[in-house]
C-alpha cells in the first residue's frame, strides 16, 4: 500500500491527487491512502466524483488548537499543521492500516511536509517527496545557508549566479524568509531551509514539471545531488488540452461573454486562490482596467469586491465582467483573450503558456517571484509590473504593450515556440511520459 501525505496548502491536495490519481490508474493492483485534513479532502471529493476503488481517503488533524481561530496568512495553518506531525501523520497511516489490513510499502508526500520522512524512516520504506511548486525554487531551499552568507544586505537586484541554473534570478525573486528575515523564523521556513539535507534521503524527489523547460545547470545540479530526479509534467492540466468546452454549459457566463469580443483584445485577471492583494492595488488594478479601454475579465473573491472604486462595476459594465470564479483553463483557451495578469501561481503560469497566453506577473510570496522571472527573461512571454507592485500608470503601459504594441507580438511568438516544445515534452517521448513510468516501477517494486 503506497500513503501520500499532503500539506494543507491551498492548491497542494489537488495537484498531489492528479498524481495519485494517475498512478492508481498505471498500477491498478497496488492500493492507495491519501491523508489529508477534512479541510483539504472534503473539496477534491466533491470536485472529483469518479475517484478508483484502489483510492481511499482518511483525515486527520489540521493541527490547530481546540478553540484556536487561525488569523489569515496561510503560512500559519501549515505551522500548526506541521508542529502536530509525525504523530499525527502516523495516526493517518495507522487508521489506513486498520481499514484495508494491507502493509506500507512507500510514502510518497508533499515535499513541505519533511516530517513524513520520519514515518518512512520508522515504517522502513521508501521516501518519495513530490515537489509542487514551480521547479527551480527548489534550490532557493536547498542552497539557502549559502544564500544567506552571500545574500543577507544585498540589494534586490543582486543575481544569483553563483547558484547552478539560476543565472536570471535575483535576490527580490528569492522567496520569503529565505534571506533577510525580518521577523521570527516560522516552523515552515525552518523546515524548507532544511530540505538540502534531509531530500538527498529520498529515493526519487518528483517535480510538477518538465525537464525539458527547466534550466539544464539546474537539472544537472539536482542530480548530482539526490537519488534520483524524476519529472512527471503538470500535474493540474493534461496535454494537448481538450477542445473548449459549449459556451452555453458554462454558468458562470464567462465563456459566452467573452464569445462577443474580438480576437485577442480581452486581459483576464486572476490572482488565484490564495492571494489578496492589497486594497491600493485592487484600486490601482480596476483605474487601470478602466483607463485603458480594453475589454477585461476579471476573477475577483466576492468579499473583495467592496474595495473597487465607486462606481467602477456600472461604468464599466459596458467592456468588463466581474465574476467570484472563472473557468480559468478554458477562459484562457478562449480566442478573444489576449494577456492574463496574474500573481504567477505556478499552475497559472502553466496554464497560461499552454494556451499561448503572454502574462503580465505580479508576484506575491513563494514561487511567484522565479515564475515571474521565468515568464520575463527566460521564456520572454510576458513581464513583471514595475516595483512588482499594481499601479495604475505601470499596469496600463504593460497592458498596452502585450496587447497593442510589438513587443506583445514578439511575446506572443515567442508563447507559440514554447507551446510547441511543451507539446513534444509532454507527448509520448518526452522525459515525462518516461519518468512517470519510472515512478510507477518505482511504487509498485516496494
Ligand atoms: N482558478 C480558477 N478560476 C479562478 C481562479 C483560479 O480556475 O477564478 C484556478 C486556476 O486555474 C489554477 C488555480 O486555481 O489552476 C490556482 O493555482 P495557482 O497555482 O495559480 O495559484 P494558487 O491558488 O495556488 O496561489
Amino acid at each position: 500500500m503506497l500513503q501520500c501525505l499532503l500539506s494543507p496548502l491551498e492548491s497542494h491536495p489537488a495537484t498531489l491527487l492528479n498524481l495519485v490519481l494517475k498512478l492508481a490508474n498505471a498500477a491498478p493492483n497496488l492500493q492507495f491512502s491519501f491523508i489529508g485534513t477534512d479541510h483539504s479532502n472534503k473539496p477534491l471529493l466533491i470536485s472529483k466524483p469518479h475517484i478508483p476503488d484502489n483510492i481511499k481517503f482518511y483525515s486527520i488533524s489540521d493541527g490547530i488548537p481546540e478553540g484556536h481561530v487561525p488569523g489569515g496568512h496561510p503560512v500559519e495553518r501549515v505551522d500548526l499543521f506541521l508542529k502536530a506531525c509525525p504523530e499525527n501523520l502516523q495516526k493517518g497511516i495507522d487508521m489506513a492500516v486498520t481499514d484495508t489490513k494491507e502493509r506500507v510499502t512507500c510514502v510518497m508526500a508533499d515535499a513541505f511536509v519533511i516530517p513524513s520522512l520520519i514515518v518512512a524512516h520508522r515504517l522502513n520504506v521508501p521516501w518519495v517527496p513530490v515537489w509542487i511548486p514551480f521547479s527551480c525554487s527548489l534550490s532557493a531551499h536547498i542552497y539557502t545557508d549559502l544564500l544567506r552568507h552571500k545574500c543577507n544586505h544585498a540589494t534586490g537586484d543582486t543575481l544569483l549566479d553563483f547558484i547552478p541554473g539560476l543565472s536570471k534570478m535575483r535576490v527580490e525573486d528569492l522567496p520569503e524568509d529565505v534571506v533577510n528575515i525580518v521577523e521570527e523564523e516560522t516552523l515552515f521556513s525552518k523546515t524548507l531551509a532544511s530540505l538540502g539535507s534531509v531530500l538527498p534521503q529520498a529515493k526519487a524527489v518528483v517535480m510538477h514539471f518538465f525537464e525539458e523547460l527547466d534550466p539544464p545547470l539546474f537539472v544537472h545540479d539536482m542530480r548530482s545531488k539526490l537519488n534520483c530526479f524524476l519529472y512527471v509534467g503538470f500535474l493540474t492540466i493534461s496535454l494537448p488540452l481538450p477542445p473548449l468546452p459549449p459556451s452555453d454549459t458554462d454558468g458562470t457566463g464567462c465563456l459566452s461573454w467573452l464569445d462577443k469580443q474580438k480576437g485577442g483584445s480581452v486581459a483576464y485577471v486572476s490572482f488565484g486562490t490564495v492571494v489578496t492583494p492589497p486594497p491600493h492595488e485592487i484600486v490601482a488594478v480596476a483605474e487601470a482596467l478602466e483607463a485603458s479601454g480594453f475589454p477585461f475579465l476579471w476573477s475577483l473573491k466576492d468579499h473583495l469586491k467592496g474595495l473597487l472604486p465607486r462606481g467602477f462595476l456600472e461604468r464599466t459594465r459596458g467592456n468588463g465582467k466581474v465574476v467570484a470564479w472563472a473557468p480559468q483553463v478554458p477562459v484562457l483557451g478562449h480566442a478573444s483573450v489576449g494577456v492574463f495578469v496574474t500573481h504567477s501561481g505556478c499552475n497559472s503560469v502553466f496554464e497560461s503558456m499552454s494556451n499561448e497566453v503572454p502574462m503580465i506577473c505580479r508576484p506575491f510570496f513563494g514561487d511567484h517571484g522565479f515564475t515571474g522571472r521565468m515568464v520575463e527573461d527566460v521564456w520572454e512571454i510576458g513581464m513583471r509590473v514595475e516595483g512588482r507592485v499594481f499601479n495604475k500608470d505601470g499596469l496600463l503601459k504593460c497592458l498596452r504593450l502585450i496587447l497593442v504594441e510589438e513587443e506583445g507580438k514578439r511575446m506572443r511568438t515567442n508563447a507559440e515556440k514554447l507551446k510547441r516544445k511543451l507539446l513534444d515534452a509532454g507527448g509520448p517521448q518526452g522525459k515525462a511520459a518516461q519518468d512517470f513510468n519510472t515512478l510507477v516501477e518505482m511504487v509498485s517494486k516496494s
